[in-house]
């Protein structure tokens, strides 16, 4: 189940008209880490959307979850397979996902949304 989902859209235009009106150079914006690229390459969920910066190449989505607050097994997020979410969440119960969008051509990146995963809702009672 997903909830509190946040969506970056109108980050997103923002940091795009700030390359159009040369406040921000691309390279500022074309700077993906090696270790998302990788992510995209390898586990990342292929969109059809074109990349907003060099217009060549289709965007890539790479998922990130956090587990549960207060969580000590691991502390850090991890770049997961979308089909991998379900089992993931079913062992963890809970789970924030952040999903970011990449140009595997001009290492265009950014946040596209983040939303809650819960296995169940508290309301339900799960017997
Ligand atoms: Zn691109």
């Amino acid at each position: 189940m997903r909830r509190a989902a946040i969506d970056y859209r109108m980050q997103r235009r923002a940091v795009l008209a700030d390359v159009r009106s040369g406040l921000r150079s691309p390279a500022d914006v074309c700077d993906a880490h090696p270790d998302l690229l990788r992510a995209a390459i390898h586990i990342g969920t292929p969109t059809t959307d074109d990349c907003p910066m060099c217009h060549d190449e289709t965007l890539t989505q790479v998922t990130y979850v956090f587990e549960r607050k207060g969580s000590t097994r691991s502390p850090g997020g991890r770049a997961v397979p979308r089909e991998a979410l379900a089992r993931q969440l079913e062992r963890f119960g809970e789970l924030t996902a952040y999903a970011v969008e990449v140009c595997r051509r001009c290492h265009w990146h950014h946040l596209v949304e983040s939303y809650q995963l819960v296995a169940r809702d508290e309301d339900v009672n799960a017997g």
